[in-house]
């Protein structure tokens, strides 16, 4: 069976996960910008990174069968100086166009700070100037509830986002019904034991059903499983849950969304 990771950050895993990936069923994979495990020192960091992800990556993933397209901004964690963000934000307009870039992402909050918040209507601003579809990261450190609160009132606040072309990522049990109820697509992230494992998902899964919901494995520099879909897939066959809803979840969901883009293509 096939599946779509849509939110993966290769550009830290090795090109044996790619091999790894493509054998468990990977056709196509997103990555957003984010965090690369060190705070960048200046704007051209940023440039040289956004570059890997619209050449490098995309030969890469290509040797192994798998479509590599991405998503562009300034992390929330790097926001903190605004003048600096500025300067990166400044950046992203001339890659849009590039064949493999689906939109602005992911943006939102870290520590729900002021600074964070500002970039954040920043970036929605520049998703809604450009007719971008937008991912969003929502808080691991703080308050995730209310973090995801404030996120979805940005947007909300811009007027000019389709909350159908937003897909807010890393919802948990006690964040996943204010995201779906308000029109967003919800993103469940799999870890391997801390904040929500592939038996979470498929909990959430039995509550929620599949609607405008997917799950993904946020792998990157830190503990993460870029196996995680496949074996949530796993753990829901399990459980007894139809090929049919299987596919729904790791594979038709993140197509209709993404294909939103007229360049996203499976
Ligand atoms: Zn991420």
């Amino acid at each position: 069976m096939r599946y779509i990771d849509p939110h993966i950050h290769m550009v830290s895993r090795t090109t044996d996960d790619y091999q790894r990936m493509a054998l468990a069923g990977c056709v196509a994979i997103t990555e957003p910008a984010f965090w690369a495990g060190y705070d960048r020192n200046s704007p051209q960091g940023f440039y040289d990174y956004y570059t890997l992800l619209t050449t490098q990556e995309p030969a890469r993933a290509a040797a192994y069968g798998i479509k590599h397209y991405c998503w562009l901004c300034i992390n929330p964690k790097e926001a903190e100086d605004p003048a600096f963000a500025r300067d990166v934000i400044a950046l992203i307009s001339e890659f849009l166009d590039r064949p493999n870039v689906l939109g602005i992402g992911e943006i939102g909050l870290n520590k729900n700070s002021k600074n964070e918040l500002i970039i954040l209507e920043e970036q929605i601003a520049l998703a809604a100037k450009y007719d971008q579809m937008i991912l969003v990261h929502t808080p691991h450190l703080e308050d995730k509830l209310k973090g995801t609160k404030l996120i979805i009132d940005a947007i909300k606040r811009n007027g000019d986002i389709d909350p159908g072309r937003v897909l807010i990522d890393h919802v948990e049990e006690h964040t996943v019904n204010t995201v779906l109820d308000a029109g967003f697509w919800a993103g469940m992230t799999l870890y391997p034991e801390t904040k929500c494992t592939p038996q979470r998902a498929a909990d959430i899964i039995e509550m929620c059903g599949t609607e405008r919901l997917w799950i993904n494995s946020a792998g990157d520099w830190g503990p993460s499983d870029p196996l995680a879909v496949p074996k949530c897939r796993f753990e829901m066959a399990r459980r007894g849950h139809t090929p049919e809803t299987i596919d729904t979840i790791s594979f038709e969901n993140p197509k209709t969304f993404l294909s939103q883009c007229e360049k996203f293509a499976v």
